[in-house]
């Protein structure tokens, strides 16, 4: 049964986790857990924890206490090859993560850590490459991309090994609209082939728009854990709701109106 569990169950969060810096405690009280194939949006305010909780779910800072499983193992006890094989992260400016000296390179390179055979990785790299529409850039240098491609690039190295985990950190955040889209329908597509995705987000029409859940961090907890449209609904963590749900409350508000117009006139 455990095992069963571990496979729709891609992250648990238990035991009250305490997420912290040395003594300093950033996130009390943690508890839940992500679906395989689940699109998790966390939000909050500046310095709220987000990326201190996409850094525990990748076992880059130790718990203070409590346990985070990925697919079922604690993920304190997985070897940092194994862990990474299966879940990627993309952090705020990924171009810091790039090491290598071309876009292909750079692609390749967790590959290269698996022992692959040349041509298995040069037909994966080029594929990957040619679905984040980077297939012309192969040769250049990682630092002379656009700030977008860089952004697709960092989330493409991601996705050599099939990682069915994704944390990404703002992947859209200072990107034009259109290669933000380009991403977010590739991010759309791998979610629905299973990815799981954990995304941090201060757009709110992607979450509107892709997450299935929302986490809101508030008070170094968790305020909010649930979907989308209570989220909006009751306006949370005081964010502004995209246009559509303004609307709603102006035509419930004046349905409100009507209604008691009309009971006045009886
Ligand atoms: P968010 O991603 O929501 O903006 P962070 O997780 O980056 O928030 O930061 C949460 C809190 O942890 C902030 O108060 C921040 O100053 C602090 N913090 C972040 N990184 C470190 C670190 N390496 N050492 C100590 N404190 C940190």
């Amino acid at each position: 049964a455990g095992c069963k569990k571990a496979e729709i169950e891609s992250i648990i969060v238990k035991e009250n986790a305490t997420l912290a810096y040395k003594k300093t405690a950033i996130l009390n009280n943690i508890n839940g857990s992500i679906l395989r194939g689940e699109w998790v949006a966390i939000v909050g305010k500046n310095g709220s924890g987000k990326s201190t909780f996409l850094k525990a779910l990748a076992n880059l800072i130790k718990l203070k206490s409590g346990d985070i499983l990925i697919k079922g193992k604690s993920v304190s006890r997985w070897k940092d090859k194994d862990l990474y094989r299966m879940l990627g992260f993309v952090f705020q400016n990924p171009e810091l993560q790039f090491i290598n000296d071309t876009v292909f390179e750079e692609v390749a390179f967790s590959a290269r850590q698996h022992d692959w055979k040349e041509e298995d990785i040069a037909a994966k790299t080029t594929m990957l490459l040619k679905e984040f529409g980077l297939a012309e850039y192969i040769n250049l240098h990682p630092f002379m991309l656009s700030f977008g491609q860089k952004r697709r690039l960092s989330v493409a190295t991601m996705l050599l090994l099939d990682q069915d985990i994704l944390l990404l950190d703002e992947p859209t955040f200072g990107q034009d609209e259109k290669s933000a889209n380009q991403l977010l329908r590739l991010l759309k597509r791998r979610q629905q082939e299973g990815t799981t995705i954990v995304m941090v987000t201060h757009d709110m029409d992607i979450v509107d728009q892709y997450a299935d859940r929302v986490i809101l961090f508030e008070d170094k907890q968790i305020a909010y854990n649930g979907h989308p449209y209570f989220f909006f609904r009751n306006k949370r963590g005081g964010m502004i709701p995209p246009l559509h749900y303004q609307l709603i409350e102006e035509q419930e508000d004046r349905y409100a109106n009507e209604q008691s117009v009309l009971s006045i006139s009886h």
